[in-house]
């Protein structure tokens, strides 16, 4: 087998050390210019080199990279599955705004819920129930999602050219299996779980649907009006995608 036609093999598998860590990576030798690094949601991380790029060539780049892949790569693992659905006890990690905070239940007057620090604080009479615990919680999330949503829309709507003067219907409700939706009377409609993700994914889906005001398909003037407003889009689509709670 030539070199050459080794080069052609597909995505071969392989890993450089950086300090303790150990990067795992496939390379694929195709016809391109430059060498480019994916790190992929799922965890996988991606060369695509030009063919004939010496192997030392291409793992001398991936270590050059790897701050940056460490940090797509622990970005990218903050939004892997949770083993259980929430029980609402103490210690218990719930997500605001992309941050993790740990749910503390005090037994306090007056009952509240507020972010202290690294906590999500919550006083109750009865902080055995959990029941209550959870409905606090929820009323705290969906009051937080509906002033935070309205927020990011003032801000997201001054940047869709034609928007501005806007002032479209919110609504906020626990939606399956979607973030968003805008009817055809351009209501948005968004999802309350959606204030558990970092502000640049609310953005992204808020500016999805601020698109839709404009064009109502998701057509290719679709994609490149949401693609002028967020270059990005793609990338934030895809952690908002990973993200579980
Ligand atoms: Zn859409």
């Amino acid at each position: 087998m030539s070199p050459k036609e080794l080069n052609l093999e597909d995505a071969r598998q392989e890993t450089v050390c950086f300090g303790k860590t150990t990067i795992p990576f496939s390379v694929e030798f195709r016809p391109r210019k430059h060498m480019g690094i994916t790190v992929h949601p799922d965890l996988r991380v991606h060369v695509a080199a030009p063919i004939g790029t010496d192997m030392e060539e291409v793992r001398r780049r991936v270590l050059k990279r790897a701050p940056w892949i460490l940090k797509q790569l622990h970005w990218f693992n903050c939004f892997r599955p949770l083993p259980t659905p929430r029980q609402y006890l103490n210690g218990e990690t719930h997500w605001y705004l992309g941050k993790r905070y740990r749910l503390k239940i005090l037994k306090d007057d007056p009952t509240g819920v507020k972010l202290r620090g690294a906590f999500l604080e919550v006083a109750t009479d009865f902080p055995k129930d959990n029941e209550k615990v959870r409905a606090l919680v929820k009323t705290w999330y969906r009051e937080h999602a509906r002033a935070l949503f309205q927020r990011r829309m003032d801000v997201c709507r001054a940047l869709v050219p034609g928007l501005k003067q806007a002032n479209p219907p919110l609504l906020v409700r626990k939606l399956q299996g979607r973030w968003g939706s805008c009817s055809k009377e351009g209501r948005i409609l968004l999802n309350v779980e959606l204030v558990r993700a970092p502000v640049a994914c609310i953005d992204y889906v808020v500016i999805h649907e601020l698109c839709h005001l404009k064009v109502r398909k998701h057509s290719p003037e679709f994609y490149r009006l949401l693609s002028k407003v967020m270059p990005d889009w793609e990338q934030k689509k895809a952690k908002l995608e990973h993200f579980q709670f």
